[in-house]
């Protein structure tokens, strides 16, 4: 399912009575299977626009569309999960995988049966009955996956999943994830301050600008294993598109 956006303005009213522009006039599209990565500086708007996405908020002017409709608020198409995993503590893995069929009144059994798969999907076979403190961070991202793809949403948002977590997890949850997802065929808009992780697991990056972020640059990341960035970190073409990244964001002036 294609994701697009036209034109989107977004403002917040201010506290002294004003206005405040968080993204502006930002155009972009996500083709159905593809897997985007926006980057950009700290406020920039990135989780407004997966807000909008999510039809949390709506654009002050331009258009979000989902399969060529407008959004028009919460709905089943998009799922969304965030850098706090957010799993109920008081649920066992295996009902928190269940929270959001539940929501919806699928029966007991066929929901149960949905969320095993998606359990096994994500590696976690065996911590059905654990309780959230009882697995590591990685493991909990992974049941928040797990969760977010047991309602079968077309479009999956992640706002800065891995940035909580030792190098290490992050690749391994990285690749996992990225096994998974394109395993599924799921459209993905992931948020990211990690310019490499954009890299390894990208189709494609969109850079943004300072408040208010519009778009500056779309990248392109033409190399193989897309599903598994475990291999592709080692593809000499990686730096290049990293120090492209590097170049947009201006970091080498903010440095000095
Ligand atoms: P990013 O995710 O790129 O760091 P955000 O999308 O969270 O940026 O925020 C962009 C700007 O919009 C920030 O200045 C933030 O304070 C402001 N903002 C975000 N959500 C709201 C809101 N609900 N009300 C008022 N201002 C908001
Ligand atoms: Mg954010």
């Amino acid at each position: 399912m294609a994701l697009e956006f036209r034109s989107v303005t977004k403002t917040f009213p201010t506290t002294s009575g004003g206005e405040m522009t968080a993204v502006s006039d930002v155009s972009f599209r996500v083709e159905k299977g593809e897997f985007v990565s926006v980057v950009g500086p700290s406020g920039c708007g990135k989780s407004t626009i997966l807000s909008m996405t999510a039809g949390l908020y709506q654009p002050t002017r331009g258009e979000v569309l989902v399969s060529d409709q407008p959004v028009m608020g919460p709905n089943a198409h998009v799922g969304f999960m965030l850098q706090k995993d957010l799993l109920l503590p008081w649920r066992s893995i295996i009902t928190n995988i269940e929270f959001g069929l539940e929501a919806r009144g699928v029966s007991k059994a066929d929901r149960r049966a949905r969320a095993m798969e998606e359990l096994e999907a994500c590696h976690l076979a065996g911590f059905e009955h654990h309780y959230p403190y009882q697995l590591s961070g990685g493991m909990r991202q992974r049941a928040a996956l797990a969760r977010t793809l047991a309602i079968d949403p077309e479009i999956i948002l992640l706002d800065e999943p891995f940035s909580a977590l030792d190098a290490q997890t992050k690749l391994l949850l990285q690749n996992a994830f990225a096994k998974t997802i394109s395993e599924a065929g799921k459209t993905t808009l992931l948020i990211t301050h990690d310019l490499a992780e954009a890299v390894l697991m990208s189709d494609r990056i969109l850079v943004l600008s300072e408040r208010p972020g519009s778009v500056i640059a779309e990248i392109k990341i033409d190399l193989p294993h897309r599903d598994e960035p475990i291999k592709r970190r080692v593809l000499p073409e990686v730096s290049d598109y990293a120090a492209q990244l590097f170049k947009y964001l201006k970091l080498e002036e903010k440095a000095a």
